[in-house]
């Protein structure tokens, strides 16, 4: 079960107090969307993922903490603009005012497309799904501005493509991706990517839908084609799969995303 609680915290920005909720523990029930975004209950915690200051409008996983490149987009007319926009449910206007703020603050684009995907899923929530797909869209622009994506990311992109109804460019990223070394498990990801692609099929599908049942996959291993480790699938950086040790299967691929999500944001 996911456990909320209730934090007095002191904004760095402006100094003053507010409360705010923390996530003490969520757990994962199931495989997570294609794009990654957790299963439940995780995943609806969503609205708690990062804090706003209702004096300065700040927003970030912590508000105690700020560099001085942050401090001053917050105060930027670009910032107030996005902040008073109320065309935007709330949540997704919070995520894309931390996206602002990792791109123009920190540089980190990355980052900021990461912000942006959950600004989509916070308009997906709210029933917006032409905004969704235009963040969507958004979320893969920076992606793309940013340093090379790996293939983890890359394969989320097709995702994101896809959902957003951009069949074209899902097809041409998944047709690059296949050029790739991918392992068993990615390779079957974006085999049925490329089935929905064909059938402009743009709705929610989880990774579970995509591998076909553990039992039907005997062979499944934890490493590379070339036995090379296995790349954490989705983050750019992760936890280092197991050196040696039993092949995990399939439940070893599942059990290592949601190691990913562990403990909530
Ligand atoms: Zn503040």
């Amino acid at each position: 079960m996911t456990t909320l609680y209730p934090v007095s915290v002191q904004c760095a920005v402006c100094g003053q107090r507010s409360n705010q909720t923390g996530i003490g523990s969520s757990n994962q029930m199931g495989a997570p969307d294609l794009d990654l975004r957790p299963p439940e209950m995780l995943r609806s915690t969503l609205p708690h993922w990062v804090q706003e200051c209702p004096h300065c409008g700040y927003v970030a996983p912590s508000l105690e903490e700020v560099s001085e490149s942050e401090s001053q987009v917050v105060r930027s007319a670009p910032y107030r603009t996005l902040h008073e926009d109320p065309s935007l449910p709330p949540y997704a206007r919070r995520f894309l005012l931390r996206a602002m703020i990792l791109e123009d603050g920190a540089g980190d684009l990355p980052e900021a497309a990461e912000e942006t995907l959950h600004a989509a899923w916070a308009a997906e929530d709210a029933n917006r799904p032409d905004l969704a797909a235009g963040l969507r869209r958004d979320a893969v622009a920076l992606y793309r501005a940013g340093p090379a994506v790996n293939t983890d990311i890359a394969l989320r992109i097709v995702d994101m493509l896809r959902r957003a109804g951009d069949f074209d460019g899902a097809g041409q990223q998944a047709d690059e991706l296949a050029g790739h070394d991918l392992d068993e498990a990615m390779a079957e990801v974006l085999a049925f990517q490329q089935k929905l692609i064909a059938a402009h099929d743009d709705r929610r599908y989880t990774i579970g839908s995509a591998l076909p049942p553990p039992a039907a996959r005997p062979h499944v291993t934890h490493r590379g084609k070339a036995g090379r480790p296995r790349k954490p699938f989705g983050r750019r950086e992760g936890p280092p799969p197991p050196a040696a040790g039993p092949e995990p299967g399939a439940g070893g691929f599942l059990a290592r995303l949601r190691r990913l999500f562990g403990g909530g944001r």
